[in-house]
C-alpha cells in the first residue's frame, strides 16, 4: 500500500518554496516536493522584485541572498512623452536561474524534500487521498496536493478542463547593454502598433540589461509580430535584439471567477493566474502561498480537505484586492480599438495616477486602499479627457509608427511556450 503524504507541492518555482516554506512554519513535516528539473534551472522573467516580495520573503522566514540591481526610478515612455517616477523602495532585479535554486537552497535546509528530475504526469483525485503520477510510471499520494507548477501546471488543467482562454504572451532576452542608470524602463510606444502591452528594459548585474515584452489577449497576435515590435522599438533604448530573438511563454491571467481550488487541490502562483496588466507574478506567487499554506495546514489539522473558501480567500487577501484591481484597469488600458488612448492618457498625464502605481509596485502601497485617489483621478480626467489625448497624440506623432508587418495579427497557438 502507497504511503499517503501530508502534502505534495507540485514544482519547485517561488510558488512551491514558499508554501512549502508556509507549511512548514505551521509545522506541517510530511511535504514533498517534486519538480520537473534539478537545480539551477532558468526561467524567462524580466526578474522583478516588485510588489510587496520584501514583505512576503521575510513573512516565509527567506532571504534574499543573491546578486540583484535595485531600482529606485521607473521611468514610463511613450512616443516623444517621458516620465520619471520614484519608487518608495526599491524593487530588486534578480536573475531567476540564481533566485529559484537559493529558495530551493533554503527550504532543502529546513529539511523539506524536493525531488527533482520529477515531471508530473496527471493525478487522479480519490476519497482518501490524491494519486499522483509521474512521467515514468511512479506514482505518490498525497492527502492535499498544491499545484505550483507554472502557466503549463497539470494541476490547472485538471481544474479548468478543456476551457482554454487566450494567454498573455511574454517574450525576454538578457543582453549586454550599456544603460544610462539603474532605472526600470517600461515603454508603452508599441501600443501604437497594436501592441496591447509594454516593452521593458531592466538592469541585470554585470552590465546587462534584460529586456522584453507583454501582450495583452485583447487581440490575437503570433511571435514572429511580437519580436518583430520588440526589435523595431528597442532602437528607441539603444539596445539590439539579436538574430536568435527572445524566449517566449504563454501565461494566463487571473480571474476571480475561475476555478483555483477542488476537494484536495489547491493552486497557487502561475497555476492560478498572473497580474493581467503587468504580468509579474513573482510576489503574487509568494503572496497567494501563504494564503494556500494557511488554509492546507488547517484543512490537514481539522480534516476539512474540501477548499470550497480557497477562491474568496485569495480573492480577499490584498494580493487578491491588488489581482482584481488590475485585471479591470488591464481592459481598460489594453482594449483592442482606439479606446486604449482615453486610459493610457489618464496613467500618464495625471499627477497622481503614476506615482500611486509606482508605489503599488514598489510594495509601500496598496492600489485597492486607494478608491477614494483613483476616484478623484477619474473626476479629474472627466473635464480634461480631450486635452490629454491631444497631448498623447502628439507624444504619438514624435515617433511614427512602423508600416504593418507581413506577420501581423497571426493566430496564436495558446499552447505555444517558446518562439
Ligand atoms: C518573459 C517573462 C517576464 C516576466 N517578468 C516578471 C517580472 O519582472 N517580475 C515578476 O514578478 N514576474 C515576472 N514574470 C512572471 C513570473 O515569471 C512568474 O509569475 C513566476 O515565475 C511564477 O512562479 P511559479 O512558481 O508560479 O511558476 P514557475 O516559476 O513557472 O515555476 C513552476 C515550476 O514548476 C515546474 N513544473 C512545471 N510543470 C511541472 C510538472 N508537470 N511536474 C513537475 N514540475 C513541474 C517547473 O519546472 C518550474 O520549476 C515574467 C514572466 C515572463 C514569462
Amino acid at each position: 500500500m502507497t504511503r499517503i503524504h501530508d502534502v505534495i507541492i507540485v514544482g519547485a518555482g517561488p510558488a512551491g518554496t514558499a508554501t512549502a516554506a508556509r507549511l512548514h512554519q505551521h509545522g506541517v513535516r510530511d511535504v514533498v516536493v517534486l519538480e520537473r528539473y534539478a537545480f539551477p534551472r532558468d526561467k524567462p522573467c524580466g526578474g522583478g522584485l516588485t510588489g510587496h516580495c520584501d514583505e512576503a520573503l521575510a513573512a516565509l522566514d527567506l532571504v534574499l541572498d543573491v546578486p540583484r540591481v535595485p531600482s529606485a526610478t521607473a521611468r514610463v515612455r511613450l512616443g516623444g512623452f517621458e516620465r520619471t517616477v520614484t519608487m518608495g523602495r526599491p524593487v530588486n532585479v534578480i536573475r531567476r536561474i540564481d533566485f529559484d535554486a537559493s529558495l530551493v537552497a533554503q527550504i532543502r535546509a529546513r529539511g523539506v524534500e524536493v525531488r527533482v528530475d520529477s515531471p508530473v504526469a496527471g493525478l487522479a483525485v480519490e476519497a482518501d487521498a490524491v494519486t499522483v503520477r509521474l512521467d515514468d510510471g511512479r506514482a505518490l499520494r498525497g492527502r492535499v496536493v498544491i499545484g505550483a507548477d507554472g502557466a503549463a501546471s497539470v494541476v490547472r488543467k485538471h481544474l479548468h478542463g478543456d476551457a482554454r482562454p487566450l494567454p498573455h504572451r511574454l517574450f525576454m532576452q538578457e543582453l549586454p547593454a550599456a544603460l544610462a542608470d539603474s532605472a526600470m524602463v517600461y515603454d508603452f510606444t508599441p501600443m501604437q502598433d497594436g501592441l496591447r502591452g509594454y516593452l521593458w528594459v531592466f538592469p541585470v548585474a554585470d552590465g546587462r540589461a534584460n529586456v522584453g515584452l507583454m501582450h495583452y489577449p485583447s487581440s490575437r497576435k503570433g511571435g514572429p509580430e511580437l519580436l518583430r515590435l520588440l526589435r523595431a522599438h528597442l532602437g528607441a533604448h539603444g539596445v539590439e535584439l539579436p538574430a536568435r530573438g527572445a524566449r517566449g511563454w504563454p501565461v494566463w491571467g487571473y480571474d476571480p471567477r475561475a476555478p483555483v481550488a477542488a476537494p484536495r487541490l489547491l493552486t497557487v502562483g502561475d497555476a492560478a493566474g498572473i497580474d493581467g496588466l503587468t504580468g509579474e507574478g513573482i510576489a503574487v506567487a509568494m503572496e497567494q502561498a501563504q494564503v494556500a499554506g494557511d488554509l492546507a495546514a488547517r484543512g490537514l489539522a481539522t480534516g476539512e480537505l474540501g477548499f470550497a473558501g480557497y477562491r474568496r480567500a485569495l480573492r480577499r487577501a490584498t494580493v487578491g484586492r491588488e489581482l482584481a484591481l488590475d485585471r479591470w484597469l488591464a481592459r481598460l488600458l489594453y482594449q483592442r480599438g482606439p479606446g486604449w488612448q482615453r486610459w493610457m492618457s489618464l496613467v500618464l498625464f495625471d499627477p497622481d495616477v503614476l506615482e500611486m502605481y509606482a508605489a503599488r509596485v514598489a510594495g509601500s502601497e496598496v492600489l485597492a486602499d486607494q478608491k477614494l485617489r483613483l476616484w478623484s483621478a477619474l473626476v479629474r480626467h472627466a473635464g480634461l479627457a480631450w486635452s490629454r489625448r491631444r497631448r498623447l497624440r502628439e507624444a504619438l506623432a514624435a515617433v511614427p509608427a512602423l508600416p504593418p508587418g507581413p506577420a501581423a495579427d497571426q493566430s496564436v497557438a495558446p499552447s505555444t511556450a517558446s518562439s
